[in-house]
């Protein structure tokens, strides 16, 4: 009877389908007009149910005749690492019953079966987490723009799989802390329930590992590989959007281990809803859980999380080069890390202490050109606002103390943020010549170096003329 099935089906179904999901089928034996099938696994079973419901009951009628059903029998591995059985949703007695809604087919599962099916290489195996020990909750500093995703990786970390934040889907752009934020969770796991089966891995390698398996027929071994998790971290699903194979394969591991209470954490790029070319039975099931975004932190956090920066690597730089690096840098983290390791590099490439100054030579490679053409007039009146002086006042050759100041700081940010040549920065001043200016920056910059309160002014109208230029 089997044998005829397989040659109806055989026509129907492409034959890399046809090898990867009946050939492992063995008939058991009929018992009336019921067929005893024997399957792999669970997963099987569910893939079958899912894809080729239809084609079964169809076929079954053609050659068993109308009253025709099925039942499943399926094998259940003997030793994985855990020595517990791998479809642990089956009951280990009696018969689960699924009918199929639309074709009225009752589908009978008995289980289990004596003969083990032994995934080769899997017994005992330890499966590495792949996880970067840096990455843990303590080094990722907490703000508004991400308390909601770090405090629930916390909560997933604790109880994997118990809370309702199953799966947990972080997003954000990049160089955001999507990836040390879902790792974090992974380790949290790992030092809070050690013998918890944890998986990191980028969707791009699930994707590489899936065809190559898929190459020789082995699509089974990779599946069971990954329902052996019991927290199952997947790295920026937007690159799903061009594997559709792999996403029925991901589809498959995803009810599987959701079912069996297992946690399932992923990470995108965009919400969830914006992801193109992701199959939508996918989506509605990142839906179930949580979706947490990641913004870009605030002035404060950033200053935080390169203060933590340095103490992890036993560095200290002055006060105003942190706040000068938080204050421009506020692209991601990645960047501020970057801005920060160049420094340290040029520092101690040039044996030179950090200082502004340098922190300003190598951030110029960082800050994106601005956009917006800063002119000496802007900067003008913005050093008149910010003192309180009269544009005439900048302009005159009054000595009185404030406005000498203002004039020279302006000239500074004048020759610092446009590309005037000293000339054309004089000329704007009243017609003072060139040296004027040479002389108005060196006086700017020794009196950064003793006058603190001169020097968050600087500080504070450097950041205002960089703010209008982006
Ligand atoms: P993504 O995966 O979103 O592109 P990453 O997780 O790779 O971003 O983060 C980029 C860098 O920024 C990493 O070195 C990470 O440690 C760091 N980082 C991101 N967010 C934080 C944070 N809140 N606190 C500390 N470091 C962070
Ligand atoms: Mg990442």
């Amino acid at each position: 009877v089997w044998i005829n099935c397989l040659e109806i089906i055989k026509d129907i179904v492409e034959w890399q389908h046809f090898k990867t999901w009946f050939e492992p089928i063995k008939p058991v034996e009929i018992k009336g007009n019921v067929l005893v099938i024997q399957v792999p696994s669970q997963f099987f079973y569910e893939y079958l149910e899912e894809h080729y419901v239809n084609l079964l009951a169809k076929t079954l009628r053609r050659v068993l005749g109308k009253e025709a059903q099925l039942e499943y029998r399926i094998m259940v591995d003997s030793g994985n690492h855990n020595n517990k059985p791998l479809t642990m949703d089956i009951p280990t007695h009696g018969y689960k019953t699924y009918s199929s809604n639309e074709m009225d087919f009752p589908l009978i599962i008995h289980n289990p079966v004596k003969n083990p099916f032994v995934i080769p290489g899997l017994k005992k195996m330890q499966i590495d987490p792949q996880l970067n020990p840096i990455y843990t909750f303590e080094n990722f500093v907490e703000g508004d723009s991400n308390r909601v995703a770090r405090r629930a990786g916390k909560t997933v970390g604790e109880k994997p799989g118990a809370s309702s934040f199953n799966p947990l889907v972080i997003y954000g752009g990049v160089g955001l802390g999507k990836t040390h934020l879902a790792q974090a969770i992974g380790n949290d796991v790992k030092r809070l329930h050690a013998n918890k089966v944890v998986l990191y891995v980028s969707s791009e390698k699930f994707i590489n590992q899936f065809q190559d398996h898929s190459r020789n027929n082995a699509i089974n071994d990779f599946i069971h590989f990954y329902q052996l998790v019991d927290v199952l971290i997947i790295d920026d699903v937007q690159f799903f959007n061009r594997a559709e194979k792999s996403q029925d394969a991901f589809f498959a591991i995803f009810n599987h281990l959701h079912q069996s209470g297992k946690q399932l954490i992923l990470t995108s790029d965009k919400p969830p809803k914006d992801l193109e070319g992701v199959q939508e039975r996918l989506l509605s099931r990142f839906r179930w859980g949580l979706s947490a975004d990641l913004q870009v932190p605030d002035y404060e956090t950033r200053i935080e999380i390169l203060d933590r920066k340095m103490k992890n690597d036993g560095l200290e730089m002055p006060r105003e080069v942190v706040k000068y690096l938080a204050y421009n840098i506020n692209s991601n983290v990645r960047e501020l890390e970057g801005a920060l390791i160049s420094l340290l590099a040029q520092s101690s490439l040039n044996k030179r202490e950090i200082d502004l100054d340098l922190a300003k030579r190598v951030l110029r490679n960082f800050v994106k050109t601005s956009s917006k053409e800063i002119t000496i007039e802007t900067i003008q009146k913005m050093v008149c606002e910010y003192f309180d002086v009269s544009y005439d006042k900048l302009l005159q050759k009054t000595r009185k103390r404030e406005i000498v100041q203002a004039r020279q700081i302006t000239m500074y940010l004048a020759k610092a943020f446009t590309k005037n040549s000293l000339k054309t920065i004089g000329e704007h001043f009243g017609g003072r010549d060139h040296t004027t200016v040479i002389h108005s920056c060196q006086t700017v910059k020794d009196l950064m170096d003793t006058d603190s309160t001169f020097r968050e002014s600087v500080m504070e109208l450097q950041q205002k003329v960089q703010l209008a230029a982006m």
